[in-house]
């Protein structure tokens, strides 16, 4: 999982984890990162509610 400054209120939906952190425009961004080894997966959404949307439907290809 990429080190993120300022990473904070994560919580996880299965293997994806949701934390909000402020990106260098100041804007605060929801990250969902999935912790599956092989997967990768991440993203960043504007919303917590999308950002969980995506976690929840986050097909992981791993498994
Ligand atoms: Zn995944």
């Amino acid at each position: 999982m990429p080190a993120r400054e300022h990473f904070h209120s994560v919580m996880r939906i299965g293997p994806v984890q949701i934390g909000t952190h402020r990106d260098r425009a100041g804007r605060t961004v929801h990250a969902a990162v999935c912790t599956a080894d092989r997967c990768g997966w991440s993203a960043d959404y504007t919303s917590r509610s999308a950002a969980q949307l995506a976690a929840r439907t986050h097909r992981c290809k791993v498994r």
